[in-house]
């Protein structure tokens, strides 16, 4: 693309969250390569850019707490255990961006220092300063929390200027779109919204945080190739949830 039709995009820094069940592909468990590739590129596209990426990444593909506790496990460990599943997407979605040439770090919140990096917030700022992808590993490093409040935590943290949910659909709807033909995609909704009819976007502490700190959430699909760039200069659908 030459740089006449590069797409104009506003943003300077912002945060792609999905879910850990975005990387197994139709596989019903665990990474399927050539998605987390194909995500990877869509990544790459936005760094291209010039934007600063921050990355959060679900567990869900492997392990998630509420599953194991409903099994029996004590819910802390199964929490935990959720905790390592985004370590292990994290790797992976490194592996796939620094095969493109792209420059990431993998920062934890549980630290271990032989995988990756601890999260230390001043570092994790030089770091997309220097246009490295920064994907933040094991959600908040504590256990009855999801891998959304992860997500607006650190976009908090590191000053993004909007959080973007890449999910299934392209947008936030009134009803599942999948089971009602008629359902309404909403194209702006507010926080409030949002939380009074449960309407499924994060989970509600992920949301009261954004809400809190007026950080606007961007959900739309990633299902569209290009779909991530697109979005980012304002083209294609999606809901903004904002105040
Ligand atoms: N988790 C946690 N604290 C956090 C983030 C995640 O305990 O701050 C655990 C929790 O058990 C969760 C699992 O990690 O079920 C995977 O995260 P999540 O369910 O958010 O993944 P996603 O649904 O986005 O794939």
């Amino acid at each position: 693309m030459t740089e006449a039709n590069e797409p104009i995009v506003k943003y300077k820094r912002v945060l792609l969250k999905i879910s850990g069940e975005a990387l197994m592909g139709d596989q019903g468990y665990g990474l399927h390569p050539p998605t987390v590739e194909r995500i990877a590129r869509e990544v790459k596209s936005v760094r291209d850019l010039g934007v600063e990426i921050c990355m959060v990444i679900g567990g869900g593909n492997i392990f998630r707490g509420l599953a194991g506790s409903a099994q029996g496990m004590e819910r802390t460990t199964a929490d935990y255990m959720g905790m390592l599943a985004t370590v292990m997407n994290a790797l992976a979605m490194q592996g796939a961006l620094e095969s493109m040439g792209v420059f990431t770090r993998v920062i934890s919140a549980i630290p271990m220092d032989q995988v990756c990096e601890p999260y230390i917030r001043r570092r994790a700022v030089r770091h997309l300063e220097k246009k490295r992808v920064c994907i933040f590993a094991a959600g908040t490093g504590n256990p009855y929390f999801t891998t959304d409040t992860a997500a607006t935590l650190r976009a908090n943290e590191m000053s993004c200027e909007a959080i973007f949910k890449g999910t299934k659909v392209d947008g936030v709807y009134d009803m599942d779109p999948k089971k009602h033909a008629h359902a309404k995609r909403y194209d702006t909704v507010s926080y409030d919204e949002v939380l009074q009819k449960n309407l499924g976007v994060m989970d509600a502490s992920a949301i009261a945080l954004a809400r809190d700190n007026n950080l606007p959430i961007i959900v739309f699909s990633l299902d569209e190739p290009g779909g991530f760039r697109g979005i980012l200069a304002g083209q294609g659908t999606y809901t903004r949830v904002q105040g």
